[in-house]
């Protein structure tokens, strides 16, 4: 079977070539069938899920459509966030590359004198969000008199987001001789009531099969964990598979700023971004996990939605979403556009009914992964360590240490020479979470506990003893040291406030034990 080329589907010339020059070999499904009802003056309901290119669906058929450089606001694209409505103008003008066009963002949160002074000297296509696109109208900065083109991206979210009214406003504003286009990946009740009150009588609805591409080409698996080892959990997961990039997700701001908080003093490059932050904090930290000098970013649903970052090698649900639509708009963020992505699911037991309602609404399997092991962490570190000694040797350019060599194996064997350099760069590493033990002594804290030989007490009662008062699990235990009058133990952070909490003033062999943070480091 021949598949439709970019060239059949009526674009002009211009347009095609700056596809061509983004590298799309085919149209995706949506834009197979949008692009030529679009063309045609049809108003377009469009769902389809995320990822599958509905920028470039609506987006070529106006700028084929549209005059060129009037200077006058000929379409006008609302999008739910600031950086959604960025994102969608930076691929327009990609599409718009040989075109006299110009296309700008607004959005709150940049300084409204900016916006209008570009408005005044001329745009063709404002993309914007809802808010302060009604503000321009009010302020007659924005005129919608030539305004030929409405595009309503993600409406669900901006349903989502109270952005309805805003939006009726916007649409009552316009010239009713316009083409709309909506896009939107689910289709409650009150999108297809605007649609009917807004849209014409002959608008084409083009609905693409849920097995996206997206679901299709990730990968997705579970671990199930407990909720006090959830963090631990995660840490392994983080160090076995070593993401480049990875998007987790919380289920609320909070949540995302208590795991950057957890993460970052354990060396893991994270940052988070949700709504409550500074919109230059959050483009800052969008940008650096583009540019690949963010391993991790942790959001919330809203701020990650629609976010489109090319190369999303992991998707984590730190924790599950409680519906199947997050779900699919969040591993939609892995696997764009053909490529292969994982997504993993942290489940507690209580969610297993969620996980399976999950893979029932998506009609596909997660299956189920062991947490790693410390073996395992063991023998995935050495496998990358192993590999860049072997680049470093193919690489052959180490004469100036051939004599630093030569020192040691002089007087050790090239075995233990070689070995005790793989150990050094085993611990020097900079998520080193874990010593020679397999004990973690980076995101941990060290306890002081007021009872000791003295007391007759040994490691395994104080282990007993904390894990049945704190109901933790003794592997999160290290480093005990047991002195005369009293002991000291290395805990992970997450754990000190259920320990101090439950623990402390609790009796071991009848000695009332009182718990505190230990000054300083052995
Ligand atoms: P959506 O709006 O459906 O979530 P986007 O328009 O943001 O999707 O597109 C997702 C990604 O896929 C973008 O990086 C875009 O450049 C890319 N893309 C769009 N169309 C194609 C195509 N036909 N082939 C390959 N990649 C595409
Ligand atoms: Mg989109």
């Amino acid at each position: 079977m021949n598949k439709i080329k970019f060239d059949e589907l009526g674009l002009n010339e211009l347009v095609l070539h700056a596809i061509q020059d983004l590298k799309f070999q085919y149209p995706s499904d949506i834009q197979e069938k949008s692009i030529p009802v679009a063309l045609e003056d049809f108003d377009i309901i469009g769902q389809a899920q995320t990822g599958t290119g509905k920028t470039l669906a609506f987006g070529a058929p106006i700028i084929c459509r549209m005059e060129k450089s009037t200077g006058k606001v000929q379409a006008i694209v609302l999008a739910p966030t600031r950086e959604l409505a960025i994102q969608v103008a930076e691929e327009l003008k990609r599409i718009a590359k040989y075109e006299r066009i110009k296309i700008l963002p607004i959005y709150g949160g940049q300084s409204i004198a900016i916006q209008i002074s570009a408005l005044k000297r001329g745009v063709d296509i404002v993309v914007g969000t809802p808010g302060r696109i009604l503000d321009h109208i009010r302020k007659g900065t924005l005129k919608l008199a030539n305004a030929k083109f409405l595009v309503i991206d993600e409406a669900d979210e901006m349903l989502n987001m109270g952005f309805i009214e805003d939006i009726e406003d916007i649409l009552s504003n316009l010239s009713e001789d316009r083409q709309t286009m909506l896009f939107s990946a689910t289709m409650p009740r009150a999108i297809k009531i605007l649609s009917k009150k807004y849209m014409k009588t002959n608008t084409k609805i083009i609905a693409i099969e849920k097995k996206s591409m997206t679901v299709a080409k990730t990968q997705q698996y579970y671990y199930e964990v407990n909720l006090k080892n959830k963090f631990e959990s995660l840490c392994r997961i983080l160090d076995v598979d070593a993401p480049k990039t990875c998007i987790l997700f919380c289920k609320t701001k909070r949540g995302v700023d208590d795991l950057v908080v957890a993460l970052q003093p354990r060396g893991y490059s994270v940052e988070g971004m949700h709504g409550d932050m500074k919109q230059s904090q959050r483009m800052n930290t969008l940008k650096k996990f583009k540019d690949g000098n963010l391993n991790y970013l942790i959001a919330t649903d809203v701020a990650a939605r629609g976010i489109d970052i090319e190369d999303v090698t992991h998707v984590i649900n730190y924790d599950l979403p409680q519906d199947s639509e997050s779900y699919v708009h969040r591993i939609g963020r892995t696997g764009r556009a053909n490529k292969e992505g994982i997504a993993y699911s942290l489940i507690t037991r209580g969610e297993s009914s969620t996980k399976r309602r999950i893979e029932n609404d998506t009609k596909s399997v997660i299956t189920k992964k062991s947490i790693p092991t410390m073996l395992d962490i063991f023998a995935a570190k050495s496998e990358t360590i192993i590999k860049s000694i072997k680049l470093t040797l193919a690489e052959n350019l180490y004469d100036n240490f051939i004599p630093l060599g030569k020192i040691l194996t002089s007087e050790f064997g090239a075995d233990d020479v070689a070995a005790s350099l793989i150990k050094t760069i085993f611990y020097s590493g900079v998520n080193n979470n874990y010593s020679d033990d397999s004990v973690s002594t980076e995101g941990n804290v060290r306890l002081f506990l007021s009872i000791g030989k003295m007391d007759e007490v040994m490691t395994s009662d104080i282990i007993a003893f904390l894990c049945e008062t704190a109901n933790i699990n003794k592997n999160e235990l290290f480093n005990i040291d047991i002195l005369e009058k009293f002991s000291f133990i290395d805990v992970p952070k997450n754990l000190v406030d259920d320990i101090l909490r439950n623990s402390s003033g609790h009796k071991l062999h009848k000695r009332r034990v009182n718990i505190e943070v230990a000054k300083a480091r052995r």
